[in-house]
């Protein structure tokens, strides 16, 4: 790990590296089109944030390695609790297969991601995703865009009052993920997004759900204990302690209604039953299972029937729900 520090240049902290460290540093790739100090080069070609503010940045000479995919099998995490970088299969992966991660976002359209890839790292990339046949390419492009786009519509479903118009477009975004084979690495902002909606209405069945997937995906692609695993578990086990910007308790703050969770059947014939991926364990310390567990049959069987009605009474009312 090599990390810069204040008043001096990146080329002469290279070159005051003891020799081994020199030689590991020149020996990674220089392919920034916009760098012509090798030195710095490599630093714009291989530096990774360290931490979520990107106030420090430092070089990793494993990672580096490692090739890009638009659907990538790994994420790379700066884990504070382990204060280092640590890399997370998200697919399985097996003896021999390459490990690949994410250079750049891999929900833009493929010319997009073309582009920032040829700029910043010098290649054309021919990862699974941008080798489709033209009109493939086409569908999973529409797919990803899609997928971003529905994450911004939230905020405008809310305020038009559509909460449950909102539920379901994240349950499309995330059966469109699936199908591109990036909803592990893509959807757990869209869970708790989906968890909020839920608090704000008061549904605290399904609030349950929507943080426990948010808690596994945050736990596959960032660890057990990352903070966001662990914000999501307390989220999960004590829905009502969310709270807005103003530091108020959002439960109920728009009523009571019961809305959607990531498991139920769906109306659209596309959308798939989301499962996480076999690598996934539930840490032993948590507590067992979902959330939903914890309340009893009779109560389950009770908000379920309740859920049925609203859903129904919901739905004709909105009379909108994304097919
Ligand atoms: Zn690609």
């Amino acid at each position: 790990m090599l990390v810069p520090s204040e008043g001096r240049t990146i080329e002469q902290l290279a070159s005051k590296l003891p020799q081994p460290a020199k030689d590991d540093y020149f020996s990674l790739s220089s392919s920034h089109v916009d760098y012509p100090v090798v030195a710095e080069n490599i630093w714009y070609t291989n530096s990774l944030d360290m931490g979520d503010f990107k106030d420090r940045i430092g070089i990793f000479l494993v990672i580096s390695r490692f090739n890009h995919s638009c659907t990538p099998n790994a994420l790379f995490h700066w884990s504070e609790t382990l204060n280092r970088q640590v890399v997370y299969n998200i697919k399985p992966i097996a003896k021999g297969q390459e490990i690949e991660v994410a250079y750049i976002s891999v929900m833009s359209p493929p010319t997009t991601r073309q582009n920032a890839l040829k700029k910043n790292f010098n290649f054309v990339c021919h990862c699974t995703a941008c080798s489709l046949p033209c009109k493939e390419l086409e569908i999973s492009a529409s797919r990803r865009s899609e997928c971003v786009a529905i994450a911004q519509r939230i905020d405008t479903q809310l305020d038009r009052g559509k909460p449950l118009v909102a539920l379901c477009s994240i349950r499309r975004a995330m059966d469109l993920a699936k199908l591109e084979g990036v909803w592990e690495s893509e959807t757990a902002p869209l869970c708790y997004d989906a968890f909020r909606i839920c608090v704000l209405w008061g549904d605290e069945l399904h609030a349950r759900q929507w943080a426990d997937l948010a808690f596994k995906l945050c736990s596959l692609i960032k660890g057990h204990n990352s903070a966001d695993a662990i914000m999501m578990r307390r989220l999960r086990d004590d829905p009502k302690s969310e709270k807005g910007s103003n530091g108020k308790s959002l439960w109920a703050a728009l009523g009571e209604q019961i809305l959607v969770g990531p498991f139920e059947p769906s109306r659209s014939p596309r959308m798939q039953e989301l499962s996480l991926p076999s690598s996934f364990k539930e840490p032993a310390k948590a507590t067992s299972g979902t959330s939903a567990v914890k309340l009893s049959t009779g109560q389950k069987k009770k908000i379920k029937e309740k859920a049925k009605r609203a859903r129904l009474n919901a739905l004709s009312a909105q009379g909108e729900v994304p097919g």
